[in-house]
């Protein structure tokens, strides 16, 4: 399990290419690739490829337009792979469920259950 102090974080390996993962979308600041452990039909984390900041707070009020840049990629994954509607996730903190403290967004489409939030 990764824990705070994790550096490089996973997803930069995955970034410099030392974990396998199936990348699906990649601009200069941002990557996307499936969740390992998928909890929806479509389950895909995007990813500033910066690991500065540990959650959506840090990065809304470091760099908005990247933070902008990470839901642009979400819905175009989205258009690409579901009916274009989505749930966009960020667990922020130990207590909400993150494990990776290097931010991300989950994309989660596809045959979602309705009225719920988990
Ligand atoms: P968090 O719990 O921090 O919001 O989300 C971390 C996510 O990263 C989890 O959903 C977990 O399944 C995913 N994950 C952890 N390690 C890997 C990995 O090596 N590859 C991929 N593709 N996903 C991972």
């Amino acid at each position: 399990m990764s824990t705070e102090t994790d550096s490089p974080s996973i997803f930069s390996r995955i970034v410099a290419r030392e974990i396998p993962a199936t990348i699906l979308a990649e601009t200069d600041r941002v990557i996307a690739f499936p969740d390992i452990a998928p909890k929806a039909p479509v389950h895909v984390l995007v990813v500033p490829k910066t690991e500065r900041y540990r959650d959506v707070v840090e990065l809304a009020a470091g760099d908005p337009g990247l933070l902008a840049e990470v839901v642009e990629v979400a819905k175009s994954l989205a258009d690409e792979l579901t009916d274009g509607d989505f749930r966009l996730i960020f667990n922020t903190g130990p207590n909400a469920g993150q494990t990776v403290f290097h931010v991300h967004a989950h994309v989660l489409g596809g045959g979602l259950e309705e009225g719920t939030l988990g």
